[in-house]
């Protein structure tokens, strides 16, 4: 039996990055908010292949004005960035709802009602308004092939030594197969990349991938098929096809199927919010974040949608999100964002319309 607790002017879905920016801003800024997580704080994050390395530079990942420390001036791999904000969340006293899923947004007279479904049992909460941080990485772009729910063959990559001395097919083209490639073939693996495309698109592997992968493919120690789609798995190969429709067979131990995540709207639609274009993404006005529907707003990279094609929000051009959130729910534009002067995320008017 569920029972409803007091009303809280905001209620921030998401524990991420930006969902603990916008808390922290709050907070500072005397606003009341509720916020809930689905699983653990910075859950997306807590599931990167072991060891990642950020491709952004740690001054653009830190948030809420406090710097993210390291001995060594580089980039910062995921498990730091887990370590720091669990110390943001520790040293602000921001109170968190974690494995606490919202299941639903009921628009009410005055406000919204959330649903949610912690262990213990469903529960009802009030806020004047809400605010959805929930990301864009809820599930696995599945290719819905025959075999791709055989035990050998993930979309995750957790980390290469399950794969020494194994024939490893890798599909996929961007930063997480040409990574995954170089790692697991460091580790002993026998790799093999296919990609749907002929070659990689700089924009969509980091710059100090790339040349590193190429020059493996080119002395042959990591087996390229260009130009090639899965479609089929077995327990000891893949079949793929040219573009010529021709088939291949190649063997295989395991397979990692590196194509991507995708976002899930099911919160935005339950709460009437409109969604556009083939990635489905939430309207809102970019001068506030606020959705079509008053009082919900969207922050971080949900405002992306399922997003099908490429990515176009990370960390770094999502701390603006906070600021305008804050600036509609107070009037004042929160003093400490990123760890770059907050004023640098305040675009004029003019230059939000222009993106
Ligand atoms: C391997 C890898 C490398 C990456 N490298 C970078 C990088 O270098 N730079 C960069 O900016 N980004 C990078 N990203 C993407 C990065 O993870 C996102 O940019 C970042 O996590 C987005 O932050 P967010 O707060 O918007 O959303 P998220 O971090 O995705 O947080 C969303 C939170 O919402 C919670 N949630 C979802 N649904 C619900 C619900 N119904 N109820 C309650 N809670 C819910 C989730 O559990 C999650 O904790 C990388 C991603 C991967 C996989």
């Amino acid at each position: 039996m569920s029972k409803t607790l007091p009303i809280s002017e905001v209620a921030i879905i998401g524990a991420g990055p930006i969902g603990i920016e916008l808390a922290a801003a709050l907070k500072r800024a005397g606003v009341s908010a509720l916020h809930f997580d689905a699983q653990q704080i910075g859950y997306t994050l807590s599931w990167w292949p072991r060891q990642t390395y950020f491709f952004s530079t740690t001054e653009r990942i830190e948030i809420a004005g406090i710097p993210l420390p390291n001995i060594h001036q580089q980039r910062v791999t995921g498990e730091d960035y887990l370590a720091y904000l669990r110390g943001i969340v520790e040293a602000l006293d921001l109170q968190i709802h974690t494995y606490e899923p919202v299941a639903q947004i009921n628009r009410l007279d005055s406000g919204f009602e959330l649903v949610t479904q912690p262990r213990s049992g469903e529960q009802r909460y009030q806020a004047q308004r809400v605010v959805l941080a929930v990301g864009d990485m809820h599930a696995p772009n599945l290719l819905h092939i025959p075999g791709e729910d055989l035990p050998h063959v993930t979309h995750y990559f957790g980390e290469p030594h399950p794969y020494f001395r194994q024939k490893l097919l890798i599909v996929g083209g961007r930063n997480s197969a040409a990574e995954s490639a170089l790692r697991c073939w460091r580790a002993g693996a026998e790799v093999t990349l296919s990609y749907r495309r002929a070659e990689f698109d700089p924009k969509s592997v980091k710059h100090f991938i790339l040349p590193d992968l190429l020059a493996q493919i080119e002395l042959g120690t990591i087996t390229f098929l260009p130009e090639t789609i899965p479609v089929e798995i077995t327990p000891t190969q893949v079949i793929l096809q040219r573009v010529d429709g021709t088939i291949l067979e190649k063997p295989a131990d395991f397979v990692l199927l590196q194509t991507g995540f995708l976002g899930d709207m099911t919160l935005f639609e339950s709460a009437g919010v409109t969604l556009e274009g083939e990635s489905r993404a939430p309207a809102f006005d970019p001068r506030s974040m606020q959705t079509n529907i008053p009082g919900l707003y969207v922050a971080g990279t949900a405002a992306g949608g399922e997003r099908k094609a490429r990515y176009s929000y990370f960390i770094e051009n999502c701390h603006v999100h906070v600021g305008r959130i804050v600036q509609h729910i107070t009037g004042k534009w929160p003093e400490k964002l990123g760890t770059i002067p907050s004023r640098q995320y305040e675009l004029p008017l003019e230059d939000i319309q222009a993106n």
